[in-house]
């Protein structure tokens, strides 16, 4: 017997998109081929024995969506926590609430009394030299253009060059656009709009447990860096893996950077007192502090020491690569798309393709394509 599907990479889009496959097509059997010996990628997840807290060992995931489609069927899967996402930036012990709003110009211009239309009227006066009436070239020319040199400086060049390990004037403009922006309102840290943001109660490593408790699923532990490395299967393959690597890197390789989560039993009394915080400030070696302690639906923590992640750039026990924002990268990208679409029986898809999606949009993609998928199944002479 063949499955009727595989898919490569057991991360949050392969295991989203083996479930729907297996819904919508009863009787379908779909195997899953993955490096690791862990279930959902990036979004894994686990519990400190000493501490019994919950934590990503990437790095804190939370789920923003207003796609009802999305936490549908999360909401489907497992009981939610309603929790909305917020962000610090910590410059110098101070908590300054993210994305960048009223608080944070009050602090970077010195003067806690200023109101919106003064905040707005220095910002517009020190951003205005660097509007140029072309598109910014950069992430620097964008934030500049944006913010004026003085919020650059305090809380995003640091930041940006902490987290990709390169000069801001080296990135692309969405690396600060898509990330950052400017309000003349508190933010409060409210970084995202979204209508529904939360997570698993018994966390994201229990949902994917669930998701693959079936029969209809098997997650075989298997590198599989092309078509080589396939069993054989009956209808298609869905590939979401680096895409450069399943094609033996043969337009050239991505560009990455590298950035790694160090997991420490910290004294409670130098513990972060948020979730998350940034800290753009040159005299920290890390750009972000992850303590899952703070998020709600976690154990009591009896112990004096509290489990914080400290995030940096660089390599590490829980190291991830990342691809590069730079132009060339784009381009090579849109190379390796491009061949990709001419790739028949391949579907390629997920963090290995598009790079940089979050967790609401890579599910609507999954479920999205496994929609199509079962449709082109179901029309199949070889589908019973
Ligand atoms: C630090 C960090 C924090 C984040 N926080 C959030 C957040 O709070 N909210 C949010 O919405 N999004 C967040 N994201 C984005 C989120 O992680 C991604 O959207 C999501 O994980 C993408 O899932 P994926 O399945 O496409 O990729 P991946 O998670 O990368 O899964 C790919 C899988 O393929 C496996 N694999 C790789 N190569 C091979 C091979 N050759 N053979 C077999 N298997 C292979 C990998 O081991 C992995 O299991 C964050 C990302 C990062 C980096």
């Amino acid at each position: 017997m063949r499955p009727d599907v595989v898919i490569v990479g057991a991360g949050l889009f392969g295991l989203v998109a083996a479930d729907r496959l297996t819904s919508l097509l009863p009787g379908a059997w779909v195997m899953v081929l993955e490096s690791t010996d862990q279930l959902g990628g990036l979004c894994a997840s686990t519990v400190c024995p000493y501490t019994d807290i919950h934590y990503n060992p990437y790095g804190t995931h939370i789920l923003a969506t207003s796609d009802p489609n999305v936490w549908t069927y999360v909401a489907g899967r497992a009981r939610m926590i309603s929790h909305q996402r917020r962000a610090y930036a910590d410059i110098d012990g101070r908590l300054v609430p993210l994305p960048l709003g009223l608080e944070a110009i009050r602090l970077g211009y010195g003067d806690a009394t200023l109101t919106p239309e003064a905040a707005r009227a220095l910002v517009e006066r020190d951003a205005a030299p660097h509007r140029t009436g072309r598109a910014p070239a950069n992430a620097e020319e964008a934030a500049l253009a944006a913010l004026g040199p003085r919020l650059y400086e305090t809380f995003v060049r640091g930041h940006i060059t902490k987290q990709w390990g390169t000069s801001p004037d080296q990135l692309a403009p969405g690396v600060f656009t898509d990330r950052f922006g400017i309000r003349f309102t508190p933010t409060a840290g409210l970084r995202s709009a979204a209508r529904w943001q939360g997570f698993p109660a018994s966390g994201w490593g229990d949902f994917f447990s669930r998701l693959v408790d079936t029969r209809d699923i098997t997650v075989l532990r298997r590198h599989a860096a092309s078509v080589r490395d396939l069993p054989p299967y009956t209808h298609a393959c869905i590939v979401t893996t680096p895409i450069d690597a399943w094609f033996d890197h043969d337009l050239g390789t991505l560009a990455r950077g590298r950035i790694c989560v160090d997991w420490r039993l910290t004294d409670r009394r130098t513990a972060p007192a948020t979730a998350t915080a940034t800290y753009p400030g040159p005299g920290v070696p890390y750009y972000r502090t992850h303590t899952p302690e703070h998020l709600p639906g976690q154990p009591a923590n009896p112990t004096e020491k509290v489990l914080v992640g400290y995030e940096h750039h660089g390599d590490g026990p829980n190291a991830i690569d990342f691809v590069l924002r730079t132009p060339d990268n784009a381009a090579l990208a849109d190379a390796y798309r491009a061949r990709a679409h001419h790739a028949d029986g391949f579907l390629f898809a997920g963090r290995g393709t598009t790079f940089h999606d979050d967790m609401g949009t890579t599910i609507a993609a999954a479920l999205a394509l496994a929609a199509r998928l079962a449709k082109t199944i179901e029309r199949s002479p070889a589908w019973p």
